[in-house]
């Protein structure tokens, strides 16, 4: 199937390209499946790799359309910048980058270095992600730097470094799914998220296997599954919970690898005592029967695996959510076993490395904290600047955004459309339009862009080489095939420009990306996640590197922990997790929960997606999904609209009657901006311990259109 194609201003193949078929990768999810880019009649057209290991061949439709991007009538050609009027208006490159350096000076002068801040995006390459952070730390001397990802990974990541001391995604690839003989996936519908990994999931079930899916939803992946267990939504620590208490009980946990390989089981095994099957049943809806399945299935297994996705994740109690299942993991042995283990399923195409190396509050490359000393220390000798130069952890996301317009004046957004995917969204909106100077980076004049005073063209993923790091910690080198349009620049060459105009030249003064990946693979030396062992040419000679990949590993780690944890003591630690409510839960005034995700044809905030005709073809708007029971209650049809309506805002939606969604769960999903963004309802409650917003959960009424709603 060749991509629909636009006719204006097509893309030029770079020159050393030309009548090439030049591998690359997707611009979307963290499958990163391998492409084919060729120009075809003179435009960029993609291919499946049939060669590259993860997606074998496969592509779903968000990547067979993604080069209609690439030409998109749509896409920024100059930099813009506010007139007199306010009015964004055409502005040279120099006049763009003048404002924002003298704006973000003079904002720092007056309000201090903190009131400046950077927002970034788990889609920005390794290479983009070092550099902002250093960018953050050293041009800027800023401590307030977050990125989206906070919103998508920070709950996942925050498990698995307090369980293993260390946090990779998976922690093998995705080929093992294929050979599990038991599938544990928990709020994920990869089915519709990233369909070619579903190759596997059909392999394990031809093998035999057996899946067992946690979803309030039954979803296109629950749908296949062997058990669905349609939990309450907010329930997974207690559902998690009953399944170890069936699995203690009934004798279906491995002592010798408790003993020999973890710590603290004798806590958690008191905790989950009172969790016996009638209690659980009552707290999670999920009948008593069919936990005890669930157990046996896992327990019983030559080799399972417990896979966790935004469903579980993205709640206040996200990180015990996590935590109570990887406790089932461990008490079963399968971390670190052939075909077995704990991983999340990271979503962003650079969720993984994204979250690695400096552009999360809290952290240096490499993985280490910006609280270390000793990690002070390396960066400050890396880059060539004294340590009590570094600033301390800033604030998470949403904290971050929450401050705007108070703490925080200026803010530089790169790749990143947190009108649309921050939660709380209209309070957030009202926030960016306090801000004293805002400056946004991207393809497209996206929600967010539309609010700022300079935004600047970026290049997009075909346009310049940089290197991504998949889900299963695999780094894969995107190769550039297309020159950029003329008035377009890379971020990389945005931050050096501007670094160059905050007086720090001979720090940002990168020929280009293999450049700046040759410092990258030095900073990451001895953290963990460790890239010095990686160049590009040996990622193309593998077919992608998995990290770490140093002196000790030179080829690479495919599977972690076979031998030990990443912890001081080299166990993993088990930890005592009680169930706690959400944030909201539904009352009289408010009697459904709301929950959100993502459908097939769509990625994220829609910014790229919502431009590719055929994604609009097969999903023009957000639908609301009710129970049939509820629509018959309220005399609704479907098609009908109705308002939503949280303590946060209302909007309007049209209805889609399923049976496939609980009777007291509305679901709408989150790629529309403007009155279709469910992000305006959603909760900002916050994990305590990632800082990850409660996107998943909240109190919502369904109120009948011809109602009028006071927002
Ligand atoms: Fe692109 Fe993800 Fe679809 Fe693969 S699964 S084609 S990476 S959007």
């Amino acid at each position: 199937m060749d991509s629909i194609l636009h006719t204006i201003n097509a893309p030029i193949f770079a020159p050393s390209r030309v009548g090439e078929s030049v591998a690359t990768h997707c611009p979307y999810c963290a499958m990163q499946c391998g492409m084919m880019i060729e120009s075809k009649n003179d435009l960029p057209v993609v291919t499946p790799n049939q060669s590259f290991p993860v997606n074998n061949g496969s592509l779903c439709i968000k990547g067979w359309t993604s080069a209609e991007l690439l030409n998109h009538p749509e896409r920024l050609r100059e930099p813009l910048a506010r007139n007199a009027k306010g009015k964004l208006v055409p502005v040279s490159w120099d006049d763009a980058l003048q404002r924002i350096a003298v704006r973000f000076t003079e904002i720092q002068i007056e309000h201090g270095h903190d009131a400046a801040a950077l927002f970034g995006s788990g889609a920005l390459t390794n290479e983009k992600t070092y550099v902002l952070g250093k960018f953050a730390r050293i041009a800027l001397g800023t401590a307030n730097i977050d990125y989206n990802g906070r919103f998508c990974m920070s709950s996942a990541a925050a498990a698995s470094n307090k369980a293993f001391g260390i946090d990779r995604g998976l922690p093998f690839p995705v080929a093992d799914i294929a050979k599990a003989e038991v599938i544990l996936m928990v709020g994920s519908n990869s089915a519709e998220t990233m369909p070619p990994l579903m190759q596997y999931f059909e392999q394990q079930r031809a093998n035999g296997g057996k899946l067992i899916v946690i979803d309030p939803r039954q979803s296109a992946t629950a749908a296949n599954a062997t058990l669905h267990l349609k939990l309450t939504p907010g329930s997974d620590a207690a559902l998690a919970n009953g399944i170890l208490h069936i699995l203690i009980r009934d004798g279906l946990i491995d002592s010798e690898y408790i003993q020999s390989r973890t710590q603290d089981f004798e806590r958690v095994k008191g905790i989950v005592a009172t969790y016996w099957p009638e209690q659980v049943e009552r707290i999670t809806g999920v009948r008593e029967a069919l936990l005890v399945q669930a157990a046996h299935l896992l327990g019983r297994a030559k080799s399972a695996m417990i896979l966790t996705g935004r469903g579980t994740e993205q709640q206040a109690q996200g990180v015990n959510n996590l935590l109570s299942y990887i406790n089932i993991a461990l008490a079963t042995g399968r971390v670190g076993r052939p075909f077995s283990g704990y991983g999340t399923l990271t979503g962003q195409g650079n969720g993984q490395g994204g979250r690695e190396h400096g552009q999360k509050a809290d952290q240096l490359p490499g993985y280490r904290s910006i609280n270390d000393p000793a990690a002070r220390e390396y960066m400050a000798a890396v880059w060539g600047v004294d340590a009590n130069e570094l600033p301390k952890a800033g604030k998470s996301a949403y904290e971050l955004l929450n401050a705007l317009g108070s703490e925080i004046k200026a803010l530089l957004v790169m790749g990143s459309n947190v009108v649309v995917s921050a939660p709380n969204a209209t309070h957030i909106k009202s926030r960016l339009k306090k801000l004293d100077f805002l400056a946004v980076a991207d393809f497209f004049l996206s929600e967010t862009a539309e609010l700022a005073d300079v935004v600047l063209p970026a290049a997009q993923w075909a346009e310049e080489e940089g290197t991504m790091t998949n889900l299963e910690g695999r780094v894969i080198l995107r190769e550039r095939a297309v020159e950029p349009p003329a008035g377009v620049k890379t971020d990389l060459e945005i931050l050096c420009e501007l670094g160059k105009r905050l007086g720090r030249e001979s720090l940002f003064a990168y020929e280009s990306p293999r450049e700046v990946f040759e410092e990258f693979r030095v900073a990451t030396k001895g953290g963990l996640a460790d890239y010095s062992g990686i160049t590009y040419e040996k990622i193309t000679k593998q077919q992608g590197v998995f990290w770490p990949c140093n002196e000790a590993n030179p080829n690479g780690t495919p599977r972690m922990f076979t031998e030990k944890f990443a912890t001081p003591n080299g166990r993993a630690r088990f930890h005592a997790i009680r169930h706690l409510s959400p944030a909201e839960e539904p009352d009289a005034y408010y009697p459904f929960y709301l929950t959100t995700g993502r459908v097939l044809s769509h990625y994220q905030s829609g910014t790229q997606t919502r431009r590719v005709a055929k994604l609009v073809e097969m999903n023009a708007e957000p639908c609301a999904e009710i129970h049939p029971a509820i629509a018959r209650r309220l005399g609704l049809s479907d098609g009908a609209k109705i308002w939503l309506q949280t303590r946060r805002d209302a909007a309007q939606f049209k209805i889609k009657i399923t049976p496939t969604i609980r009777e007291d769960t509305v679901f709408v999903p989150f790629h529309w901006g403007g009155a279709q963004a469910i992000n305006r309802l959603t909760n900002a409650a916050l994990d305590p311990i990632s800082r990850m917003p409660e996107f998943k959960i909240c109190a919502v009424r369904i109120v009948r259109s011809q109602t009028s709603i006071e927002s």
